[in-house]
């Protein structure tokens, strides 16, 4: 049931991504492409049923450590909230390490490839998550006692919440901005100049960003420059989804060496963009 909540909000999300082109539309404004939201739409349907085929692949294995859970923490308010917490911390770390590794950074980076950036791009997901490891990040919930199904259904609300924070249409919240993952905190999150790359980690609270030395406010002086460090020109879901990890595989097999094959693999993704432009 869990996996539905994010399929049942489809219609404000459809809504809102309605609302939004024609807002730009009327602005005169190339905000959306629709080739580039029909791509957008395709990779999150794509996400959804890999998405589901992996929590019916490891509930069994959140159940396992569920066994020996360190506390029963019961669904009350305050277990809700704990959990709601838990995760956005561990969210963090899963995000950051899909932006530094370069094995994670082959599934992240279809969420970046656009040069665009408005609410359609939430949808731009990818479907090889699970070959990354992202369940791996959620397992420690499991482990300290909450239940797996609302560990499910927490990681969905918290990818739900991030829906709102794609979009250009929307300027600075005040005090908003100091405690939660806001557009302005995402837009800098989705540029990819020097100042920006790699900051703004954040799902829902921002709190993580600034705890951790990844934060950084958006500067009225330096537009946000959207897409990635070698930037790929595709709409085809099929090619967005796999173009790095063809990349990654091609690097380490032509590594020299067990060492730097597994560099190529499990290094920062910037070495290899590095060599791919001297190359
Ligand atoms: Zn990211
Ligand atoms: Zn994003």
């Amino acid at each position: 049931m869990e996996q539905w909540i994010l399929l049942a909000a489809a219609p404000l999300f459809l809504g809102l991504i309605g609302w939004e082109a024609w807002y730009w539309h009327r602005r005169g404004r190339a905000i959306y492409s629709a080739v580039d939201s029909i791509s957008n739409a395709a990779l999150a349907l794509m996400h959804q049923v890999a998405d589901a085929l992996a929590w019916a692949a490891t509930l069994g294995l959140f159940y396992a450590v569920y066994q020996f859970r360190l506390f029963d923490i019961p669904a009350t308010w305050w277990g809700i909230a704990l959990l709601v917490l838990g995760q956005d911390f561990l969210y963090y770390w899963f995000h950051r390490a899909h932006h530094r590794i370069r094995w994670m950074w082959a599934s992240h980076v279809t969420h970046h490839s656009s040069e665009r950036l408005n609410l359609s791009t939430a949808f731009r997901q990818s479907l090889t998550y699970p070959i990354s490891g992202m369940w791996l990040f959620w397992l420690p919930l499991a482990w300290l006692g909450f239940e797996p199904t609302h560990i499910v259904a927490v990681v969905a609300i918290n990818l739900g919440f991030q829906f709102f924070v794609h979009t250009q249409a929307i300027g600075r919240l005040g005090w908003v901005e100091k405690i939660f993952n806001t557009p302005s905190h995402h837009r800098v999150h989705h540029a990819r100049n020097d100042k920006y790359i790699d900051r703004n980690y954040a799902g829902v609270l921002i709190v993580w960003d600034k705890l951790f030395g990844t934060f950084v406010e958006e500067d009225p002086d330096v537009p946000c420059e959207y897409g990635i460090i070698g930037q790929i020109h595709s709409h085809n879901p099929v090619t967005l989804t796999f173009h790095e990890w063809q990349a990654m595989f091609r690097d380490a097999w032509r590594a020299d060496g067990f060492r730097s094959a597994l560099k190529q693999l499990f290094g920062p993704p910037e070495r290899a963009a590095k060599a791919q432009r001297i190359g």
